[in-house]
């Protein structure tokens, strides 16, 4: 007799609900941290030219020599740090949890924070353990120190600004938990453009280190490029999981031609930073609004009856994400990236006339 999927498919699987992604079309999108600027006319003509004489037909250079080098010159990588590609950073994630997952072997994060670390523990047969955050969401260093005696994690993720809180945790706390820590931490740069601040410098201190980045969050999403940074020792073992050729053709090229005109997507982070700043001061001035400073291109806020007004603001083409019922500290929160300002003007707008009436 043919087996079910409850006798194949692993139970922890089954359990799982898939990634829900939100039909968008039409509305002002503004709940997945993208970049809202285009690239200019000049070098959307330099991409055409490219991708015309692409070589389709072959395979990608595995190595993606050319657009590492590229990578090292834009992102100021320490020598002696080794530099392997994801497609995407969520793919450095499993990466990672594929090459750890010993039986047993445990995965760490904080919570709340990006879902996919605990989703990815799951995918590769770890235990997950989330030691949670602070009221203020701050690092909670001596329930984690406990948590690492516990557990001793092979893999802690922390990301730094964090999503969906935004803010950045105490640098000293992070070192103490790299110093405490028996296997790799993570630092989770994908915000980093936003945040300006980094632990890249701080590899060659620690072995146990690693950074990872993206170029979705600076523009580039759609071409799917993660970074992950750190001792040769490490990533020479991580790479062996990597599927030979996870980044194609097309995403080594434009990412090699976008990343020549950095001064660009530098200039268009400083343009969201400093609609964030207003952005920020305009969502504070709604009454029964509570926003949570940020420090990457995303704004998490409280407000009563968040499915309420989740609700409305779809009804009125504005597309947030709704964080209610993801986390118990996260009650009542809805996340909005930081769109153009004609965008942050519309969702303020929207959110203004979709917020309960006070009684
Ligand atoms: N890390 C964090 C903290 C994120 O918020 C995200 C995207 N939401 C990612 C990694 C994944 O980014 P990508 O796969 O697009 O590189």
């Amino acid at each position: 007799m043919a087996m079910t999927p409850e006798q194949i498919i692993r139970d922890e699987i089954r359990a799982l609900a898939a990634y829900h992604v939100p039909d968008s079309q039409g509305m002002v999108k503004l709940d997945a941290m993208e970049n809202p600027y285009g690239l200019p006319r000049e070098i959307e003509e330099e991409i055409a030219r490219l991708v015309a004489t692409a070589p389709l037909n072959r395979y990608p250079d595995p190595a993606a020599r050319t657009l590492k080098l590229r990578l090292r010159e834009t992102m100021s990588i320490p020598e002696g740090a080794e530099l392997l590609l994801g497609n995407g950073s969520d793919e450095l994630i499993q990466m990672l949890a594929l090459a750890v997952a010993r039986p047993g072997a445990v995965l760490m994060s904080v919570e709340p924070s990006f879902v996919m670390f605990r989703l990815i523990a799951d995918f590769a047969g770890m235990r997950y353990v989330g030691v949670p955050l602070g009221p203020g969401f701050e690092l909670d260093l001596p329930a984690l120190e406990s948590a690492l005696r516990t557990h001793r994690p092979a893999l802690i993720f922390l990301a730094y600004p964090n999503n969906p809180t935004g803010n950045l945790f105490d640098a000293q706390a992070m070192e103490r938990i790299i110093a405490m820590s028996p296997g790799l931490v993570v630092v989770d740069e994908a915000y980093h453009a936003f945040a300006g601040r980094s632990f890249l410098s701080r590899l060659t201190a620690h072995a146990n280190l690693l950074v990872m980045r993206t170029l979705s969050k600076l523009g580039l999403a759609g071409l799917r490029l993660g970074l992950l940074m750190g001792g040769p020792q490490w990533l020479r073992e991580v790479d062996k999981v990597r599927l030979p050729y996870n980044v194609n053709v097309l995403s080594q090229q434009v990412g090699e031609l976008v990343l020549r005109h950095r001064e660009l997507l530098d200039r268009q982070a400083a343009a969201i930073r400093a609609e964030r700043t207003r952005l920020f001061a305009r969502l504070s001035g709604l009454a029964g609004v509570q926003a949570f400073p940020s420090e990457a291109n995303f704004i998490l806020f409280r407000t009563a009856k968040a499915d309420a007004v989740f609700a409305a603001l779809k009804a009125r083409a504005v597309l947030i994400k709704n964080l209610n019922g993801s986390h118990p500290m996260l009650a009542d929160c809805l996340r909005v990236t930081v769109g153009t300002p004609e965008e942050n003007d519309r969702f303020i707008d929207a959110l203004g006339a979709s917020l309960p009436r006070a009684a």
